[in-house]
């Protein structure tokens, strides 16, 4: 591969520190770009500001420097993007693809959910404003088609927006622009070819292509790698209190990670830091080595 044609990228929300699950899913993506040479970047998803916590995001960029996860370039604030967020929703507009909503929370809960977890959208708002009632957040019309879509370690999958998600948020209540639209701008802004991301964002995947197809984006090629998961079967997350990455053994942190991805470090590496690790890892890197399932975090995360 030409070593300019991959540039990857690790999005985190600045919600709280790292954890051990953002650490894989960013080692992942870092080993995936600089394998072949590639660049990789790093963009705060800081568009969801009630959610984000005050110096979370630059406790992260710490916590990469300190896993020796480099990145190029600046680091892109989603909080600066609204204009070229309202200039996508503008152009959905003018093609009919979104219209307005007024369904509140409370309306959708007895609305059907999808495997996810989410509610599949049932349609109120679609064809028009119910009387006496004002758009609230804008969606995207879902099609009722059967996608298919690849992805370099799950393989080919398809998905039915309309049957299985429904007509999307791309504009909130709340007058924030929604993560499926500003991911998809930002990856075109960043000319990205390539997403390695937690598989937690895998059935995103159809949403963010669709709105690529219709906004005339190229769609990158995805990757997503396996969920970390606590010894009670939960993501790690902030909401299961999944502790920061530490700061001491930093080595023993990162080799479990590429354990997690299938390169388990050789004998002669144990004790080593994370930038010898890494550069062990990324001369052996096999994205097909990656395993589909779920992984548990053990005790030194
Ligand atoms: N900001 C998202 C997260 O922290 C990741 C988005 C993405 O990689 O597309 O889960």
């Amino acid at each position: 591969m030409n070593p300019t044609s991959y540039i990857g990228r690790f999005a985190p929300s600045p919600t709280g520190p790292l954890h051990f699950g953002s650490l894989v899913a960013a080692v992942a993506s870092w080993l995936d770009a600089r394998a072949v040479g590639g660049c990789w970047l790093v963009r705060m998803e800081d568009l969801d500001r009630p959610r984000c916590e005050s110096g979370a995001a630059d406790i992260i960029l710490h916590q990469l420097e300190a896993y020796s996860l480099h990145w190029d370039g600046e680091v892109l604030l989603q909080s600066q993007r609204d204009d070229a967020y309202a200039a996508a929703l503008d152009a959905l507009k003018s093609r009919g693809a979104v219209f307005p909503c007024a369904c509140t929370r409370s309306q959708l809960a007895a609305a059907p959910h999808n495997t996810e977890g989410e509610i599949i959208y049932p349609g109120t708002c679609r064809k028009g404003l119910p009387a006496g009632t004002v758009g609230r957040a804008w969606r995207c019309r879902a099609p009722n088609v059967y996608a298919p879509f690849n992805d370099r370690v799950h393989g080919e999958l398809q998905q039915n927006l309309a049957r299985e998600v429904g007509d999307f948020v791309v504009k909130r209540a709340d007058g924030l622009f929604a993560y499926q639209l500003a991911v998809v701008v930002d990856d075109a802004f960043q000319n990205i070819t390539d997403i390695v991301r937690g598989a937690d964002l895998l059935w995103n995947t159809p949403r963010q292509i669709h709105v690529q197809t219709l906004l005339g984006l190229p769609t990158p090629r995805y990757a997503h790698v396996p969920l970390i998961i606590n010894a009670a079967g939960q993501k790690l997350s902030k909401q299961t209190l999944a502790p920061a990455l530490p700061e001491h053994a930093r080595g023993a942190v990162m080799a479990q990670a590429l354990a997690l991805l299938g390169k388990t470090p050789p004998v002669e590496l144990i004790g080593a830091d994370p930038a010898e690790l890494l550069a062990w890892a990324r001369a052996h890197w096999h994205i097909e080595n990656v395993p589909l399932r779920p992984s548990i975090a053990n005790e030194v995360s």
